[in-house]
């Protein structure tokens, strides 16, 4: 057939798998890193009235530029660095990649890793590099560097901390990596909150680096916003790409009413760290089961038979992610997303349960 999609389709598309979203209606939904709280009632009820005024038969201000403002004033962007805004951080790395794709490019990062860097650099036709993390998950440096010298990888992804794994690597390492790369190096703070640390202040130090964070694991995962912080030399390059209405009318307006309450979702996420700190105590106690340190608001933690885990929590309708068989340092792991206190509790219940089998 001619104009069939076999035909017409890159056959690099054709052998993808379509990323799978597990249906999660009436669950306890610990799977996919969302803040588990609400905004309060005040500020729901403000968010309404801004959402009945909103002018959505206009396009968005295509710069967003009263967002702009409200956020560089909120994250203390250092002098001289400039912001993209992205429908979510993914979408800003789908803008990199498409950016970089000159033909035998590499796009690298560590393994495990998030999965989006793997998938857009295949969308955007660069060729991928996941160099594996120690058994520890800890950042293998040497190999690192060795095969930043063999590859001369475009860009390279960094998540800080990282997930899967939850952990923040070593500071040290990854300024290492920086200085030793040929090209981009962007380092993706999604979970910054939920960390004490943050490659801002090297901003002004490495013009290779680009910092990336999101409002998702905030608490305002519905509302897609991410965004790029970094030198005007590269971003000017990269907003070309970037859809002028790609951040929608409701985002914009939204983001910048709740960026005016930021102890919300500061005081939001300590009640998540603290939840953290007993879910860690709580899993660690259990017999059978392995629990690795975390600075974000998941726990990676491994068991004997990840699977039967896994559907018997999902039979119990506790929804968590199944990382067995995505990486061979992730044999039997599973990824559990802290909640509030009633959701850890239902399914730290249902575990011990499990884990008997
Ligand atoms: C969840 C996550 C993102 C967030 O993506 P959005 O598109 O902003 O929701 C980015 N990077 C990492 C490492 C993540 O885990």
């Amino acid at each position: 057939m001619p104009n069939s999609p076999n035909q017409i389709i890159r056959p690099d598309i054709l052998s993808l798998t379509t990323y799978h979203v597990p249906p999660s209606n009436g669950m306890v939904k610990l799977d996919a890193m969302e803040n588990p709280y609400f905004l309060p009632q005040e500020l729901r009820k403000e968010i309404a009235k801004i959402t009945a005024d909103a002018p959505i038969n206009r396009y968005p201000d295509a710069n967003a530029s009263s967002l702009k403002v409200a956020l560089k004033k909120s994250l203390i962007i250092p002098s001289g660095m400039n912001v993209m805004l992205g429908n979510g951080s993914d979408e800003i790395i789908q803008i990199i990649a498409l950016a970089s794709a000159k033909s035998g490019a590499v796009l690298m990062s560590v393994e495990p890793a998030f999965v989006m860097f793997r998938m857009i650099a295949t969308f955007a036709g660069m060729h991928y590099v996941g160099i594996p993390l120690k058994s520890d998950f800890s950042l293998d440096l040497e190999v690192m560097l060795h095969a930043i010298a063999e590859y001369q990888p475009a860009v390279i992804f960094i998540a800080y901390p990282n997930n899967p794994t939850g952990n923040l690597f070593d500071e040290t390492a990854v300024l290492k990596v920086i200085e030793s790369a040929p090209g981009l190096v962007v380092i993706d703070e999604a979970y910054h909150i939920f960390a004490n640390a943050s490659f801002m202040d090297k901003l002004t130090c490495y013009p290779n680096l680009l910092l990336m964070r999101t409002l998702s694991k905030l608490g305002l995962a519905g509302l897609r916003l991410g965004l790029l912080i970094g030198r005007p030399e590269w971003l000017t390059q990269l907003e070309k790409l970037r859809l002028p209405y790609n951040v929608g009318v409701i985002t914009q307006l939204l983001a910048e009413k709740v960026l005016q309450y930021p102890d919300i979702f500061l005081q939001q996420a300590s009640a998540i760290k603290a939840e953290r700190a007993v879910m860690s105590k709580c899993l660690s106690q259990l017999d059978g089961v392995e629990i690795f340190p975390s600075d974000a608001n998941f726990i990676l933690f491994r068991v004997n038979k990840a699977y039967q885990v896994y559907e018997g929590l999902r039979q119990h309708g506790i929804l968590i992610k199944n990382l067995d068989g995505s990486h061979s340092l992730l044999k039997n792991c599973l990824r559990v997303t802290i909640g509030t206190p009633d959701e850890d509790a239902q399914f730290l219940e249902a575990l011990k349960n499990l884990i008997r089998i």
